[in-house]
């Protein structure tokens, strides 16, 4: 089983690229689950066609340990991909990062998710604290990629990432399977985000061009796999999800410093 995680900046692009990998994987005839690890909740909403309803979090909140049912927290979207989402605190009480953790443990024990050929977790991470850093700390996930786009925030954001994954990676199995470029229309970024990956140690897995099918897919609610089947942003995430099924190239990142990461950015940043 292909146990994955997708990191990077709120509002990169995760949970868009990660439904529309799921939703290939899942034409491509594989069992898959994804998991959304962001107080946000709609990690699965393409996929479910809504805002998932009952969070793992909701129904902890709710009732005794006991008494939660699978069939309240798995849900069943596109193409029989299984979906659930961890939840997150009331805004402004408690710890969003601590929620993973009840979640997660929480699944583990009630055996809630079957066997699956790829398990995806879409995880928020500007930095890999406390309960973001779960699913790689516990061996949840053992393939990280990290979307990001050539704005500095989210290169930095990226290079953060790239830190916890080689912190956890001496001591387990996590490995850094590259990086997923989801422009942000930046110039020179496809080269940028292939600099930038060569000095993590890693490889640019895809380049996602910023295309407004995205968006009017996400207006009904789906991904574009299953809006615009026949679009070349489909055949883009179609790729993607070919390259993470058949990726064996993982390795232990080497971020860089700021400065560094500073002086690459300002090199293409600056260019027509
Ligand atoms: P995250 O999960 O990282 O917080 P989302 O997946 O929710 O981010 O994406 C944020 C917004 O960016 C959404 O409105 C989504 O439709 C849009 N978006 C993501 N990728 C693309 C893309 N390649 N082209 C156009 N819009 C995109
Ligand atoms: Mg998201």
């Amino acid at each position: 089983m292909k146990k994955i995680a997708f990191y990077g900046k709120g509002g990169i692009g995760k949970s868009t690229t990660a439904s529309n990998v799921s939703a290939a994987l899942s034409l491509m005839g594989k069992k898959v689950c994804q998991i959304g690890c962001d107080p946000k909740n709609d990690s699965t909403r393409l996929l479910l066609g809504h805002i998932c309803k009952e969070t793992v979090l909701d129904q902890v909140r709710r009732k005794d340990p006991d008494e939660i049912c699978k069939e309240d927290i798995v849900h069943t979207g596109f193409h029989d991909i299984i979906c659930v989402e961890a939840g997150g605190p009331e805004p402004g009480v408690g710890c969003a990062g601590r929620g993973i953790i009840v979640a997660l443990q929480l699944l583990d024990k009630m055996k809630a998710i079957p066997d699956m050929d790829v398990t995806l977790y879409d995880v928020l991470g500007d930095v890999v604290c406390g309960g973001f850093s779960m699913p790689i700390r516990e061996g949840y996930a053992k393939e990280i990629y990290i979307v990001s786009s050539g704005e500095l925030m989210s290169l930095y954001a990226a290079n953060n990432i790239a830190k916890g994954i080689r912190r956890f990676a001496a001591r387990g199995e996590v490995r850094l399977a590259g990086i997923i470029g989801n422009s942000r229309n930046v110039p020179g970024e496809k080269e940028l985000l292939t600099e930038f990956c060569k000095k993590l140690n890693t490889r640019l897995v895809a380049f996602i061009p910023r295309d407004k099918i995205v968006n009017l897919a996400e207006n009904h609610k789906q991904t574009v796999l299953s809006y615009a089947p026949e679009s070349s942003q489909a055949d883009v995430y179609r790729a993607l999800a070919k390259t993470i099924w058949e990726n064996t190239e993982l390795s232990i990142p080497t971020p860089m410093t700021f400065d560094e990461l500073e002086k690459l950015a300002g090199t293409y940043g600056t260019q027509d």
